[in-house]
């Protein structure tokens, strides 16, 4: 899944990854071995070769289909082999298999999360991280030494280096980059995440361990977190959490402790907005995606057959899709947003908002199964259960049904940052305008915008909709659509929720 779609930055931080815990096995005397293949056919050929008799890996519990056959078949052949074989769960607070157990079967997975909260509670104190091995744990670097030669299975020296996904052909993939994209990140032009268990573990010191941050973290309230900060107004650990870099139970034990020293004068949030309130979200996306798949698989991140997505009939408008995409919609909030997206891999949650909404419900009526899969080349925290429950959850098609609330391009962000720093920042071509013009600059009188030296339909495009216009008729569409739901399921699961739910 992951590799399928992916931009150079994105591989670029999975190399970063594997080379920094190339180096902290270097540093216990060992060292990361890197087979490439079918695993089903490749770790028969290592058990022999080097007499491994044991394997432990990292379990899959979405459900995602590829995962599961290739787990099943990594079984088959271990049972075969004789090698003792045992999946762990690492990527949740909870396993989801702890968490089936106690509510009962998938069939009983929360559908909010309020009643996530409720099966949380129940669970009892999430458990600690354990410590990471020392250098007593590994064999000698001579008994190593002897088994695989110094120059084999080496971790790739550059994103061009990473093997290409087995079941796709290159040429059948998005976002298909080369040499030229590879050298243009090392140049190192914008200040992007670097990967590795390193960078993560300084990014959690930096944002919630250090002497004074106590006071930011137990009063944190995600919705009132900047999205035009210039640098990450929340704590950016998603690409670590997301690739395994750092553990989410590190970060719920990190948060618990700064929250517990903090002065007594200082607020307190609760989850779903405080810091722990993210970490459930994440459980709850993965809890979610299992469900849908243990119901029809393959169904996450697809709107057929998905138990928890609403049928609504998109358009599919190509060059809509492609100016998007490509920051070039004539809202300059929106294409700020869709620029950092390219150039950093990341942007704030309410960035993600109001691009999501903006291809979706809001104005170009676009499925939000295209924009799952931009956002899924392109940020380095792509995940297949947040990725996929975020775009249900902004597009009304589920989890959130309150279509008749929609971002506004222009105003949203005018009032957190009237004088636009975020917009001239990634996109420089509008640095020169007045801050009266910066959300708005198809307003600009033609002399404005000379002295300025932007010409709108020019330099920078015409607003590619009329916002007040295609919202409206957006909404009626959405009307639409869930008069069809409520009478498909004959009754009131058609009705928008009246409680506004912060996240
Ligand atoms: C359309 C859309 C698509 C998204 N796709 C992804 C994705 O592919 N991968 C991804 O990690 N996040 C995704 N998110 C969720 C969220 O935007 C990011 O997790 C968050 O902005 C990351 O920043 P942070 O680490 O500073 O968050 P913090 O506020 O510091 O939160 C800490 C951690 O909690 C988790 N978290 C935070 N917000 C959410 C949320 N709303 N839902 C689930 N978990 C959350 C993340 O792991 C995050 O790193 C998406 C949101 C939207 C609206």
């Amino acid at each position: 899944f992951q590799q399928r779609r992916c931009s150079a930055r994105r591989a670029a931080f999975l190399v970063e990854s594997l080379q920094d815990l190339d180096r902290g096995l270097r540093a216990r005397g060992a060292r990361l071995h890197i087979a490439s293949g079918d695993p089903a056919e490749v770790l028969p050929t290592l058990w022999s070769r080097l007499g491994i008799q044991y394997l432990s890996f990292d379990a899959d519990e979405t459900g995602e289909p590829y995962a599961r056959r290739r787990d099943a078949r990594v079984l088959t052949a271990a049972r075969e082999a004789g090698v003792r074989a045992e999946p762990h769960a690492t990527e949740t607070l909870w396993s989801l298999e702890a968490y089936e157990a106690k509510c009962g079967g998938m069939g009983n997975a929360p559908g909010t999360m309020t009643a996530y909260q409720s099966l949380l509670g129940r669970m009892g104190k999430v458990l600690a991280p354990v410590d990471a091995p020392v250098a007593a744990d590994y064999p000698s670097p001579g008994v190593q030494g002897e088994l695989v030669g110094a120059a084999e299975m080496l971790v790739p020296s550059s994103p061009l280096a990473l093997p290409w996904p087995r079941e796709t052909a290159r040429a059948e993939v998005e976002s298909v980059w080369g040499p030229a994209e590879v050298a243009a990140l090392s140049s190192r032009v914008v200040p992007a995440l670097r990967g590795g268990e390193s960078a993560a573990l300084e990014r959690l010191e930096a944002k919630i361990q250090a002497p004074g941050r106590e006071a930011w973290v137990a009063a944190y309230d995600k919705p009132k977190t900047a999205p035009t900060a210039l640098t990450p107004s929340t704590t950016a650990l998603s690409p670590y959490l997301s690739l395994g870099c750092v553990s989410p139970r590190d970060m719920w034990h990190a948060v618990d402790a700064a929250a517990a020293a903090a002065p007594k004068s200082a607020a307190r949030s609760k989850p779903p907005v405080s810091l722990h309130g993210q970490l459930m979200w994440r459980d709850f996306n993965n809890l979610v995606a299992r469900a849908a798949n243990d119901s029809v698989p393959g169904s996450w991140g697809q709107m057929e057959g998905n138990r928890f997505c609403r049928q609504v009939a998109w358009g599919e408008d190509k060059a809509a899709l492609a100016a998007w995409a490509e920051g070039r919609t004539g809202y300059p909030w929106i294409d700020a947003c869709m620029t950092q997206l390219r150039a950093e891999g990341w942007i704030h949650h309410l960035g993600r908002h109001a691009v999501a909404c903006f291809l979706t419900r809001g104005d170009l009526w676009q499925h939000w199964e295209a924009g799952a899969a931009h956002f899924e080349a392109q940020l380095l925290d792509a995940d297949y259960a947040l990725n996929g429950f975020n775009w249900l959850w902004l597009s009304c098609s589920g989890f959130f049904y309150q279509y008749f609330r929609c971002y506004s391009p222009v105003a949203f962000q005018k009032k957190k940052d009237p004088s636009g720093a975020y917009i001239r920042k990634y996109l420089p071509q509008l640095a020169r305008l007045p801050d009266k013009y910066i959300y708005e600059p198809w307003k600009a009188p033609p002399a404005v915008q000379k002295a300025a030296g932007v010409i709108i339909g020019q330099d920078y495009p015409e607003p590619i909709v009329d916002h007040a216009v295609v919202s409206k008729a957006n909404m009626s569409k959405m009307a639409d659509a869930y008069a069809k739901h409520k009478a498909l399921n004959g009754g009131g699961s058609g009705a928008p929720a009246k409680k506004k739910q912060k996240r």
